[in-house]
This record gives C-alpha cells, sequence and structure tokens, in this order.
C-alpha cells in the first residue's frame, strides 16, 4: 500500500510517498525525507505543547512541552496526565513539570516569579 504525506522536517515540505511494505520513499529532496516517512510509518511521535495550572497564583498557567517527542499511540494518556498536571511558583524555563513521561520529560517554556 501507498501512502502520502508531507514532510515537515523543514520548511520546503515535500510531498513524500511511501510504499509500507517495502519503505521505499519517493518525493524527497534529502535524507532527511525518507527517515521521516519511515519513523512516520513505523513509530510515528509527536512534542506535546501545552499549559499547566500554576496553583499558588490566581488564573495563571505555565506553558509547557516535552523535552522531546512521545510516541503519537500514547497521546490520550500523555495528554491526561498533562491536564491533571499543577506547577507551584516560581517557575523557570526548563523546570521539569512530570518526571518520565513516556520516556522524556514534560518542561516549562515560561517563567512565572
Ligand atoms: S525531504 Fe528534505 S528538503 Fe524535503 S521537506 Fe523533508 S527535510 Fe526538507
Amino acid at each position: 500500500m501507498k501512502k502520502e504525506m508531507i514532510c515537515i522536517v523543514c520548511p520546503r515540505g515535500c510531498t513524500l510517498t511511501i510504499d509500507t511494505e517495502t519503505m521505499a520513499v519517493s518525493g524527497n529532496s534529502c535524507p532527511k525525507g525518507e527517515e521521516y516517512a519511515i519513523n512516520e510509518t513505523t513509530h510515528p511521535v509527536r512534542t506535546v505543547t501545552s499549559s499547566v495550572r500554576v496553583t499558588n497564583r490566581e488564573n495563571v498557567m505555565v506553558s509547557v512541552k516535552t523535552a522531546a517527542p512521545v510516541p503519537k499511540s500514547e497521546m490520550f494518556e500523555v495528554m491526561k496526565r498533562v491536564h491533571a498536571a499543577k506547577a507551584e511558583a516560581p517557575v523557570k524555563i526548563g523546570d521539569v513539570i512530570i518526571k518520565d513521561l513516556y520516556g522524556t520529560d514534560l518542561i516549562a517554556t515560561k517563567t512565572i516569579e
């Protein structure tokens, strides 16, 4: 079966086609596109960005992201844990909000004094 996708590795956005049986990739302008198409077909991952409530500040949220991409197949559980998470000020950029979230950490991307 052939599958089409847009490569999101760089702004050029090549249209890739992959044969899901042989893993042969076409349409890529560089080797990164081939790697992207194979990974996207066999083990898709995503970096999660969201925000978490700061419990000791009124109506304040801190923006967060996963330090590395997490499996797309686990996105529901990842978002459940992110939505349940809370932070306490002061929070600095890079502070770990959730440790070991599917092999990476959820970290703050904003400082809250
Ligand atoms: S295949 Fe290469 S050039 Fe094309 S979008 Fe992907 S990274 Fe960019």
